[in-house]
């Protein structure tokens, strides 16, 4: 079992601040949506049948398929059919510009082949990310040189994939066609049975369909087959692109959650990552136990009701939804309350001395409510209440704090408050 119930507990003395990494009554699915196993299938060198014959099977059942493209061998009229592969969710993704072993030619022509290939890939297909490579004959080049440009790169050495690589550029995949063991979908079948059974991940490596002229051909009635078989036990699996998985599994592995309680029918979210946003954008699957005195949960992000699932496992309920890290806060809310949740995070800049604030949080604690400044806190004030940091904490009044409620406060030095 690989789930993350190993809890992080970092104590930061300075302002009493507790933070769990995963707190224990939350998870996030080893795999996207809880499955048992992903599986990719990825198509070298474009050969003449895989847009024109594998690509309608897989569209048949919004299966995405990574075709690793050579530059030099992609006719001009093939980029816009990948163009349109790539807008149906399908990725492109980097087989070098020339198809160099890569291990066989210089740093500085390794670097060519890596930048102008993604650098191509991207000039004509717009929108498309192209952050992973298959190396070509199966030969990982300089690392340090691929992961200055890409975040996975492709092997074919035919094992299933742990959930947790402990490299993400040398990935294994399993070569299918005549050239290889895997002729037949109930040979595809047994690897993605193996993949579930390890809670791991399956990667097919395909070239030629039917005869094309492509090296190791695969037979396409074969092929749907084996996708039926998946359509049929798709509660098991994931199929992803090789792009889709190596994010989530780069995410769910540096993914820190954070909740703070608004009121006892509403709780802030945070889920965060250290990993760059603009490439690692995709949706992690977490469950986070339902209070037992709630009657059900609903999920915001920031103030957008999103669409999730209560389960129920061993008598606990768990809410189910999808989130991307470090894309907004996410609300969870009694559904048997018509508490909607606050708008998003808001910052206010306090000057020295005193200032008015108004609070956007339910009934939570002064110092858990003004984390972000307490070290310049000096007093706090309403009508009746009243703190004072260096008052005997048994004198403070004022202990809590409301929604809606103004404050007075008096900072020791300018300070920036996110609510
Ligand atoms: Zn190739």
């Amino acid at each position: 079992m690989c789930r993350r119930n190993i809890i992080f507990v970092i104590f930061i003395l300075s302002n009493f601040f507790i933070q769990a990494q995963i707190p224990a009554d939350y998870s996030i699915g080893t795999w996207y949506k809880y499955k048992q196993a992903a599986v990719s299938y990825t198509f070298d060198d474009l050969t003449s049948n895989q847009l024109p014959v594998a690509m309608p099977i897989f569209d048949q059942y919004g299966f995405p398929m990574t075709f690793n493209v050579v530059i030099n061998w992609t006719a001009s009229n093939n980029w816009t059919l990948l163009a349109n592969a790539a807008a149906n969710g399908h990725e492109v993704a980097s087989h070098t510009v020339s198809h160099a072993t890569l291990s066989n030619i210089s740093i500085n022509e390794q670097i060519t082949e890596l930048q102008n290939s993604q650098n191509t890939i991207n000039s004509n297909i717009s929108g498309n990310q192209c952050v992973t490579i298959a190396y070509p004959n199966c030969n990982m080049g300089d690392q340090n040189t691929i992961a200055q440009y890409y975040i996975a790169g492709r092997t074919c050495s035919g094992q299933i994939i742990s959930n947790s690589p402990a490299n993400m550029y040398s990935l294994s995949s399993i070569i299918c066609g005549s050239e290889s063991q895997n002729t037949s979908a109930t040979n595809l079948n047994n690897h993605v049975q193996s993949a579930m059974n390890s809670n791991g991940w399956c990667v097919f490596l395909f070239h030629g369909i039917d005869g094309d002229g492509g090296y190791s051909s695969f037979q396409s009635s074969q092929l749907q087959s084996h996708l039926s078989y998946i359509n049929s036990n798709y509660s098991n699996y994931w199929v992803g692109t090789f792009a889709s998985v190596a994010k989530y599994i780069q995410e769910r592995n540096s993914a820190s959650i954070s909740e703070s309680a608004i009121s006892s029918d509403s709780l802030s979210v945070t889920i965060s990552d250290n990993l760059s946003n603009t490439i690692y954008n995709f949706p992690l699957s977490i469950r986070k136990e339902i209070p037992q005195e709630w009657e059900d949960a609903k999920v915001y992000l920031n103030e957008a009701h999103i669409s999730s699932n209560t389960i129920t496992i061993n008598n606990t309920r768990y809410i189910e939804f999808e989130a991307v890290p470090d894309a907004g806060t996410v609300y969870i809310v009694n559904t048997a309350t018509a508490v909607v949740p606050p708008p998003p995070p808001q910052t206010v800049v306090l000057h020295e001395g005193w200032n008015i604030i108004g609070c956007p949080y339910g009934s939570t604690n002064i110092e858990s409510a003004l984390n972000d400044i307490w070290n310049y806190v000096i007093e706090v004030k309403t009508f009746d209440e009243y703190y004072a940091s260096s008052n005997d904490p048994g004198l403070n009044t004022l202990q809590m704090v409301d929604y809606a409620q103004g404050y007075v406060i008096k900072v020791s030095q300018s300070c920036e408050l996110t609510w």
